[in-house]
């Protein structure tokens, strides 16, 4: 059912967290446009003017691991000033009493995690890039001293001091295997839920968009929030095609 006005999906939506006892969100990108992140693959969005470097090139060269490193420090002003939406801001009222009993997100942004939601209840099916991995031994660096080695060395970015593998944010990259973890993580949540809600996210990109169909299929109610339609739909409970924050904000605790 696509509701036909802002009031009326916001009401339907009351109805159906209320009768709900396990509310798994799902995001992306769509949640944090209004905390000025950019949507990377909307038309437009940044990779249609800019090819993604392929993990497998990224492991291959040097310059290419140096090209990544410096898009990824000219990105830090949107990331580093990012702070939590209203979108955000609901889901963890919900975390916070008790409803949600975790988030599966294609975002990478960490705003879940900075609204109050434990880092072990935020489940990154694409991981994250506010912090870097050592990609042989998996030990975690921190962007700043990344970026301090990465200046020191004249644009060069640096290596494991450990074991020499390479660094790279803990995102998952074009070409790079989904995390096991997470995709087993996010399935059982899928699973388990009786509300799932589908936040912002085109629900295109595989195999991501399967969870929705996952939770339909043992029998949860299936909520979508995007201002664009998705092919989905046609199967949910309920559809707002309405600002995400505008349509979230009344569920945040006061
Ligand atoms: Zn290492």
């Amino acid at each position: 059912m696509i509701a036909a006005d802002l009031v009326t999906g916001i009401q339907r939506l009351m109805e159906l967290v209320e009768g709900a006892t396990a509310v798994v969100p799902f995001t992306g990108a769509g949640i944090s446009t209004e905390c000025g992140i950019p949507d990377f693959r909307s038309p437009g969005g940044i990779w249609t003017k800019m090819r993604p470097i392929d993990f497998s090139e990224f492991l291959a060269s040097q310059e290419m691991r140096d090209e990544s490193w410096r898009r990824r420090f000219a990105m830090e002003e949107q990331f580093g000033a990012a702070k939590p939406g209203r979108g955000h801001r609901a889901i963890a009222s919900l975390y916070q009493a008790g409803k949600v009993p975790g988030i599966i997100t294609q975002n990478i942004d960490n705003l879940h995690q900075a609204s109050g939601v434990a880092a072990d209840r935020v489940v990154e099916l694409h991981g994250n890039t506010t912090y870097a991995i050592c990609l042989d031994c998996a030990k975690r660096y921190e962007l700043s001293w990344v970026r301090q080695r990465y200046a020191a060395a004249g644009g060069r970015s640096p290596d494991c001091p450990d074991c020499g593998g390479h660094i790279k944010t803990a995102t998952v990259s074009f070409g790079q295997a989904m995390p096991e973890d997470a995709m087993q993580r996010a399935q059982e949540l899928a699973e388990s839920s009786d509300l799932f809600i589908a936040v912002g996210s085109s629900l295109v990109v595989w195999p991501a968009a399967g969870f929705p169909l996952v939770a339909k299929r043992h029998g949860a109610k299936l909520v979508i929030i995007n201002r664009d339609p998705t092919d989905f739909d046609d199967i949910a409970d309920l559809v707002v095609h309405h600002d995400i924050g505008a349509t979230l904000a009344p569920f945040i605790a006061q």
